[in-house]
């Protein structure tokens, strides 16, 4: 729990993004940082959070990393993320290895780390999709200043969409991932595993909307368009390759 939690204005969650209930269990009654969010879970098995913030533009682009930053007691920021990812881009590739892709959209990709790593592997270009300015600006690639709901890619296609450490933020998880459908020759999705946490108000975060589990990642992956090629658990995480249907 922090002190002095910077106010952030929220609207409800009123229904499961994955097959549309409004009512639900209450598990916890506030988040890890101490906001009043209560974790909710639904009958299909998808968790959510009963508020997120209003404005997911604002909140990605000004409170998010200092929260972070907070919770763990150490400065988490545009810099200091960067190390971090390059080990995840490195675990990434390993386990991607042999496929290869030339044209990778990454949502959700903050400074383009991740993305910018696989690139340089493969020769391929990225285009990096995030709702925050700062992390973005160290893109090396094409980049794109919108939240995932709101990025629109018309008729443009890519080899490979990456949701890295993403889909748990987004406003509409099913929304996102039918669009990806229709512009992606394949997917690279994780989330947290609400699972491996025996006491899921640790899993409650302001931040993370929704929560995962094996079955709803398949079911919402399966409802989406996509079918599994390969799947892992790793660090608490389930990570899935995809192709469209
Ligand atoms: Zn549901």
């Amino acid at each position: 729990m922090i002190e002095d939690l910077p106010e952030i204005k929220c609207l409800p969650i009123p229904f499961c993004d994955l097959c549309g209930r409004q009512r639900a269990v209450t598990t916890t009654g506030r988040d890890r940082y101490g906001y009043p969010i209560k974790l909710l879970r639904c009958a299909c098995g998808l968790y959510r959070n009963s508020h997120r913030p209003k404005d997911l533009m604002d909140f990605y682009g000004g409170h998010y990393r200092q929260l972070v930053s907070a919770y763990h007691q150490r400065e988490i920021n545009d810099q200091t993320i960067q190390g971090e990812q390059l080990e995840y881009a490195e675990w990434l590739h390993a386990f991607l290895w042999p496929r290869r892709y030339d044209e990778i959209l990454d949502v959700g990709g903050s400074t383009g780390i991740v993305s910018q790593y696989l690139a340089q592997e493969w020769g391929a270009v990225t285009t990096v999709v995030d709702p925050c300015e700062a992390e973005l600006n160290h893109v090396l690639g094409e980049r794109i200043l919108a939240t995932a709901e709101d990025f629109e890619p018309g008729e443009r296609t890519w080899d490979i969409a990456l949701v890295c450490q993403t889909i748990e933020h987004l406003l509409s998880p099913v929304e996102v991932l039918r669009k990806l459908s229709r512009c992606a020759g394949a997917l690279y999705v994780d989330a947290v595993d609400v699972e491996t946490f025996g006491n899921k108000a640790r899993a409650c975060k302001i931040d993370h909307l929704w929560g995962f589990t094996d079955k709803t990642m398949r079911r919402t992956l399966g409802e989406t368009g996509w079918q599994i090629t390969a799947s892992q658990k790793r660090n608490r995480h389930l990570v899935y390759l995809a192709v469209p249907i």
